[in-house]
């Protein structure tokens, strides 16, 4: 049963100041030390880091984030740059679409507001790839606007805090706003962010929560009864559905037939040996059959690889085909998916955006 809103935001207002309290001494003491964590903090580097964290571990991302300010140390430098040439900085990080939109959203920023990154939520959210989480995680930690910043770790916290238990509670994502915004402070709103987030990291973990280390311990519901292992209670999901695809890995000598994904798809803008759904429409395997140096059928097969994304499976086979020395697939149409077709050596590849997919099936192939 879902309780009425009124009484949970008064209990949000009513321990606030012992919760804040408690958290922000404790993440002074516990903060980790992130590059993007600078004194004060830089919205650039707050940004960029923001974008990156989404889906990602704060580990995978630190080495990308070093790179990617080396190459894009302001916005102006990332605007100024091609698309292409971002993906490739970005490969390997997966999730692409916040690549692309963090470009748009820095060229925006060149075009409309003198390469100065806005300070108001309103002129945050106008931008493309920016939505609430973004603006308010930009918004409080760089200029101090008190906007709640709202992720899967402050979520897990609330929902133990006020121990919100029903299935409507959990997935509430205006009820979990509604009391984080209750508790942030006036001062310093985008410390407590960073502590509430970090706390979520830390010690309320989405395995088994650390409450005996819990600096919010004493206001914690979930903790008083005993429900903090079943807090949130697990989301159904149905299964993700699997998807049968084949990749044709095509070389000719040192160089390997790459495809640029169409920019609105799966991995769009990236690179990849061309993939066909199963079973290979016969236009594209006559396609493929008259690039073989070897006439006749396709080879079968070499390897399959699995490859989990959020909303589905794909389970790829791997077909090597050694091209003509005359092949020219770049005649004619390109597969359905694609916009562009290219050989290119691993040096090419480097320089250009691949996906994680591309490169795991270059190694299954034995060329990475
Ligand atoms: Fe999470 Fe336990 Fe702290 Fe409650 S006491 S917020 S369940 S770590």
């Amino acid at each position: 049963m879902t309780r009425p809103l009124g009484p949970t935001l008064a209990q949000a207002r009513s321990r606030s100041t012992a919760i804040r309290r408690a958290l922000l001494a404790w993440f002074r003491k516990n903060a980790r030390v992130l590059p993007w964590r600078t004194d004060p903090r830089d919205p650039w580097a707050v940004w960029v880091s923001e974008v990156m964290l989404q889906q990602t571990r704060v580990t995978t991302v630190v080495p990308y984030f070093h790179a990617f300010m080396l190459r894009y140390p302001d916005v102006k430098a990332l605007a100024s740059a091609e698309l292409d040439e971002v993906l490739g900085a970005w490969s390997g990080l997966g999730y692409y679409r916040r690549a692309r939109a963090l470009h748009a959203g820095a060229r925006d920023v060149v075009d409309r507001f003198e390469a100065t990154i806005p300070s108001t939520i309103d002129e945050l959210l106008s931008l493309p790839g920016v939505g609430d989480y973004t603006s308010a995680a930009i918004g409080s930690i760089a200029f101090g606007l008190r906007a709640a910043v709202v992720d899967g770790n402050v979520r897990r916290v609330i929902a133990r805090l006020f121990a919100l238990r029903s299935q409507q509670e959990a997935s509430s994502v205006d009820l979990h706003k509604q009391i984080a915004q209750t508790l942030l402070p006036a001062r310093a709103p985008g410390t407590f962010n960073e502590a509430m987030m970090e706390l979520g990291a830390l010690v309320c973990t989405p395995g088994q929560p650390r409450c005996e280390a819990c600096p919010v311990r004493a206001s914690c519901d979930a903790r008083r009864l005993g429900l903090q292992d079943s807090i949130p209670a697990p989301l159904k999901r149905d299964a993700s559905p699997v998807v049968r695809l084949i990749a044709a890995v095509v070389s000719r000598g040192d160089a390997v037939l790459m495809g640029k994904r169409d920019r609105d798809g799966l991995f769009g803008g990236m690179w990849d040996p061309p993939v066909f759904e199963q079973p290979i429409d016969p236009t594209w395997r006559r396609w493929l059959t008259k690039l073989r140096a070897s006439p006749g059928r396709l080879p079968a097969a070499i390897a399959s690889v699995r490859h989990v994304l959020t909303h589905r499976v794909l389970e790829v086979d791997v077909l090597c085909i050694e091209a003509r020395g005359d092949a020219n697939p770049q005649e004619g149409a390109v597969p359905p998916g694609y916009q562009a077709l290219r050989w290119m050596t691993a040096g090419d590849m480097r320089r250009c955006g691949t996906s994680s997919l591309a490169r795991r099936v270059l190694q299954a192939a034995g060329l990475k």
